[in-house]
């Protein structure tokens, strides 16, 4: 860890617990993370998983804290901020991090005010299980030094990209934060095909996630482009190619394209 920062999380819901567990595994010390929910059995869990200190009082945490990360559902959102605002006198000494879907950071500035310094992080689900992709958004306040910090927390749980404007959040989150949905719906049409032919529910499963695991784990240890791994695995003339050849007359790109711009569409219209 490049800088340790004292960190609160205000809200300890899945999210927030799969980042902090991140944080502990990965050797961010305990004694610096801070977390509060309005019920303690959430609390309790985090204490006992990973000896963080944790409250009920969103206040006690935030003013321990350089760091606060907005982490409740966006709906309640404002009326948090309103909270925070009216009782830290010393906001804007702090680095604020959201992670709340679909508000924009020119909003938290109406909240929390325009000197408070803002990250704004997009996770998706798989960050849960520590394969995530968070795409980060920063107002133009945020320095070099705060920017690394809140890379290397959301590297405890995937990988991270910078965008450079909030408009790239909206096309990861229809990429990234609804991708894993779409392999779903692939997967799930492979798992089918599998029973159909003859395979048990379990075992056709098996077969199309490991596959889904492998395929990744293969490019992502691969130089080589999409399309070349592609070609890699496909024979001349053989069955691979038949059953790409299928796909390709189909437009599966073209089927991603509209899908991503759809998703794109449904972002900006809810933000
Ligand atoms: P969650 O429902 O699991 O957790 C929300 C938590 O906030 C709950 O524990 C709730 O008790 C607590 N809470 C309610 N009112 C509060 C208050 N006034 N002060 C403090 N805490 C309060 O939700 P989650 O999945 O952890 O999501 C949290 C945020 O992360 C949301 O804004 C969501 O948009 C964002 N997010 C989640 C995911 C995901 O995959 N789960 C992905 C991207 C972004």
């Amino acid at each position: 860890m490049a800088n340790t920062r004292t960190i609160a999380f205000i809200g300890a819901g899945n999210m927030p617990q799969s980042i902090i567990g991140g944080m502990v595994r990965g050797g961010y010390p305990a004694s610096a993370i801070f977390a509060s929910n309005p019920s303690r059995p959430k609390l309790d869990t985090l204490e006992e998983k990973h000896g963080i200190q944790t409250s009920q009082d969103n206040i006690e945490v935030a003013s321990k804290a350089d760091v606060i990360v907005l982490s409740v559902k966006p709906q309640l959102m404002a009326d948090v901020c309103a909270h925070l605002r009216e009782n830290l006198p010393n906001l804007a000494d702090k680095l604020v991090i959201t992670i709340a879907a679909g508000i924009r950071i020119e909003k938290y500035h109406q909240y929390l005010g325009d000197d408070v310094r803002m990250i704004r992080v997009m996770p998706n689900t798989p960050s849960l299980v520590g394969e995530g992709v968070s795409g980060l958004a920063a107002d133009s306040q945020v320095t070099e030094n705060d920017k690394d910090f809140v890379t290397e927390v959301f590297d405890y749980v995937g990988k991270t990209i910078w965008v450079s404007d909030e408009d790239g959040i909206d096309v990861l989150g229809a990429v990234a934060g609804s991708g894993p949905a779409y392999f779903f719906e692939f997967m799930a049409g492979l798992q089918q095909v599998a029973e159909e032919l003859g395979f048990s529910t379990e075992d056709a499963r098996t077969m199309v996630q490991q596959t889904a695991l492998g395929a990744a784990s293969m490019a992502s240890q691969s130089e080589l482009s999409l399309v070349d791994l592609r070609k890699q695995v496909t024979s001349k003339g053989g069955s691979t190619a038949k059953g790409v050849e299928v796909y390709q007359n189909a437009k599966l790109d073209k089927i991603s394209a509209d899908a991503v711009k759809a998703a794109v569409a449904r972002n900006q219209e809810m933000a």
